[in-house]
C-alpha cells in the first residue's frame, strides 16, 4: 500500500496567524493551534501533517539571520523523517528568508515551500486558506516515487515561484509577489499545472549540506541622480565592510564622474566586493553594453546579472562567510548556485 507523504508545517509568524486587537485595531500574532483549527480542510488532504511553531511567532519585519538558522535547524533535524516542508511566514520579508534558505540548503532533494497571506486566517475574505492548502498539496506531490519539487519555493495567490527569484511587489493585493526574471514553477487553477522544464533538477544525488553562517558586514546602495560624494564615502568607509550591493540604472549603468569611479576603485582595492544589480524590476546587468558601465567592468565590479536585490544580499552574506579566495569570489558570485541567476 502506498504511504501518504509526511509534511512538516513550520509556523514562524506573519499575518496568516494574526488577530486584530479590538482596542488598538492593529494586528498581532496569536496561537498557532487556533490557526489550524480554522482550516479543518487540511484533514482532507492526502498527506500526514505535523506542525512545529516558533515559541514566539514574529512579524517577519523582525526576521534576521538568527531566525533563518532557527528554521534551518528545524528542517535539518526533521529532514530524514519528512517528505516536504511548508513554512508559514510573514510576506514582508518572505523573499529574503526564502532566498537565504535556498543558499543554506545545498543538495536539497525535498520541497521547502514558503507561504503566508495578506489577510489573517480568521478574516472572511482571507487568502490564507488557499495559500496554505495548495502549498501543502504541492509539497506532497510525488512522481515515480520521488518528490516533484526539490528546491526552495514561494507559493502565493495561485502561483508557485522559485523563491530566490521573487520580490514582494504589492502591500495590498493578494497577488503580492513577482518573479520577473524567471517563469512560475506551477499554477493552481482547476488543476495544478506544473511547469516541469523550469523546475530545479539536482545533478547526482548527494547528502544534504547545510550552511548556517552569514557575514552581515555589507551595504546596499541605491544610486539616484545627485547622490552625494560624502554619503557614498561615509558608507564605503564603514568599519569592517566586506561587500556592497550597488543598485544601478537600467542594464547596470551609473554616472561616469571621476570621483565616483575612483571611489569604487579604491574600495575594491581595499578588498571589498562590489556587486552591480539593476534597479529595474526585470532584465539584467550587462556591463560594457554602454559607456556608462564599461568602467565598472574594468575596475573589477562583479555582475549580479538578473538577480533580485533580496537574492543578491543573501548570496553576498552567504559567500562572504565561506572561505573563498578573493580571486574565486567573483567567479562564484557570478555563477548560479541554486538557480538564482541566468
Ligand atoms: N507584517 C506582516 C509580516 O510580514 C505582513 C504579512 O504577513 O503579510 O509578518
Amino acid at each position: 500500500m502506498k504511504t501518504k507523504p509526511k509534511i512538516l508545517l513550520i509556523y514562524t509568524g506573519g499575518t496568516i496567524g494574526m488577530i486584530r486587537d479590538s482596542e488598538t485595531g492593529s494586528l498581532r500574532v496569536f496561537d498557532f493551534k487556533n490557526l489550524l483549527n480554522k482550516i479543518p480542510e487540511l484533514e482532507q488532504l492526502d498527506c500526514h501533517i505535523d506542525t512545529i511553531s516558533f515559541e514566539e511567532p514574529i512579524d517577519s519585519s523582525n526576521m534576521n539571520p538568527n531566525h533563518w538558522v532557527k528554521i534551518i535547524d528545524i528542517i535539518e533535524s526533521h529532514y530524514a523523517t519528512f517528505d516536504g516542508f511548508v513554512i508559514l511566514h510573514g510576506s514582508d520579508t518572505m523573499s529574503y528568508t526564502s532566498s537565504a534558505l535556498s543558499f543554506m540548503l545545498e543538495n536539497l532533494a525535498k520541497p521547502v515551500i514558503f507561504t503566508g497571506s495578506q489577510l489573517p486566517i480568521g478574516d472572511l475574505r482571507t487568502d490564507a486558506k488557499e495559500n496554505l492548502i495548495t502549498a501543502v498539496e504541492l509539497a506532497s506531490l510525488h512522481k515515480d516515487g520521488k518528490p516533484v519539487i526539490t528546491e526552495v519555493c514561494l507559493y502565493f495567490e495561485y502561483k508557485l515561484y522559485r523563491a530566490n527569484r521573487t520580490t514582494k511587489i504589492n502591500a495590498e493585493n493578494f497577488e503580492a509577489f513577482a518573479s520577473s526574471n524567471y517563469p512560475e514553477l506551477a499554477e493552481s487553477g482547476v488543476h495544478l499545472k506544473i511547469n516541469y522544464p523550469y523546475l530545479w533538477k539536482s545533478s547526482v544525488p548527494s547528502p544534504l549540506k547545510v550552511h548556517k553562517t552569514f557575514n552581515t558586514n555589507i551595504a546596499l546602495i541605491k544610486l539616484f541622480p545627485g547622490i552625494s560624494e560624502v554619503f557614498l564615502k561615509t558608507t564605503l568607509n564603514t568599519p569592517r565592510l566586506k561587500g556592497v550591493i550597488l543598485e544601478t540604472f537600467g542594464a547596470g549603468n551609473c554616472m561616469t564622474e571621476t570621483w565616483f569611479i575612483n571611489l569604487l576603485k579604491e574600495t575594491i582595492l581595499k578588498g571589498i566586493h562590489i556587486i552591480n544589480i539593476t534597479q529595474c524590476i526585470a532584465g539584467k546587468v550587462n556591463m560594457g553594453q554602454y559607456e556608462t558601465s564599461s568602467q565598472l567592468k574594468e575596475i573589477g565590479v562583479i555582475s549580479g546579472k538578473d538577480m533580485t536585490t533580496e537574492s543578491a544580499i543573501c548570496k553576498l552574506m552567504h559567500l562572504l562567510s565561506a572561505e573563498i579566495s578573493h580571486e574565486s569570489f567573483k567567479t562564484m558570485y557570478e555563477t548560479s548556485l541554486r538557480g538564482e541567476l541566468l
